[in-house]
């Protein structure tokens, strides 16, 4: 497989010189498998130069996975140049939501209503092929196999492992570790605290022995005291889960929009050095716009 970084910012799009080495665009990641298979994986910004890159290829069938529809995961969808072209086809898989019962086509098409846009999603040019996913799906595209999990976040999001040839990557979308709401002292604590340490059982399983693992890690751990509940993770929290999931290369995303490259270097330098990295430990990065990973 082969994966390509092309927007990490979480939140807000934030080009300028402050941004250059790490990109301004918001989230966007390709996935290819060696059959030239399509994936890409939420439509940030970042979705539009990959756009331009696309229509130039050959490439007529496109798998899109979105996460969640929070601004910066489906921002750049209406510049998405592949959705002008009348030979492409497009297949469009996101969650649905519980609670409001709308899908993600509602979604797209509700973005591209009039007042917001000048084309309706109606009026474009594309095939496109909608599905609703939830946690637990298998999709099978080719040779690669993409599968879905539930990870907590303040909207449904689902992230996304591709496993091809004995190799996997996986996208975890928007995601906090849950949080016990209650004191110690709450006759409610030690439930909630058994049910939260299910889940995070089951996020850990999903994420186990995966080869890339790119990860929400907006916040540092000073940033997230004031902001639990925002449903981002932090730089210290993914270190623990990819130890204990094994994961062997791990990519933190979702730069938030206000860290100019160089903060975001200190934060993560001061981060390893907190957890006392070491040579048996995963791979860490900070995702980078442009980067390229092959499996
Ligand atoms: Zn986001
Ligand atoms: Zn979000």
């Amino acid at each position: 497989m082969y994966c390509k970084i092309w927007g990490v910012r979480g939140s807000l799009p934030v080009p300028g010189a402050s941004t250059l080495r790490y990109g301004g665009n918001t989230t966007c990641i390709e996935v290819n498998g060696h059959d030239d298979e399509c994936i890409i994986l939420d439509a940030g910004t970042g979705i539009f130069p990959l756009g331009q890159h696309l229509v130039r290829t050959e490439i007529k069938k496109i798998h899109l996975f979105i996460t969640h529809t929070h601004w910066d995961h489906i921002q750049g969808f209406t510049m998405f140049q592949p959705l002008f072209s009348d030979d492409v086809e497009i297949h469009i898989y996101g969650p649905k939501d519980p609670t409001s019962g709308l899908t993600i086509k509602d979604h797209l098409t509700n973005q591209m209503d009039r007042h917001f846009f000048p084309v309706q999603l109606q009026n474009v040019a594309a095939r496109l092929i909608f599905e609703d996913v939830s946690g637990g799906d298998r999709i099978q595209i080719n040779s690669l196999i993409v599968k879905t999990f539930e990870f907590n976040h303040t909207a449904i999001n689902i992230g996304y492992r591709i496993d091809s040839e004995n190799r996997s990557i996986i996208f975890t979308g928007d995601h906090e570790w849950k949080l016990n709401p209650h004191s110690s002292d709450d006759p409610r604590f030690s439930n909630m605290e058994q049910s939260m340490r299910a889940i995070r059982q089951e996020t850990i399983n999903f994420i186990k022995g995966v080869d890339l693992l790119i990860i929400d890690s907006a916040y540092t751990e000073e940033e997230y005291l004031t902001r639990h509940g925002w449903g981002h993770g932090t730089l210290d929290s993914s270190i623990t889960a990819a130890r204990e999931a094994c994961a062997k290369q791990v990519l933190f995303t979702h730069h938030d929009p206000s860290r100019t490259d160089d903060e975001l270097d200190k934060v993560f330098r001061e981060s390893l050095e907190r957890n006392a990295i070491n040579s048996k430990d995963p791979e860490f990065a900070l995702a980078k716009e442009g980067m390229e990973i092959k499996l």
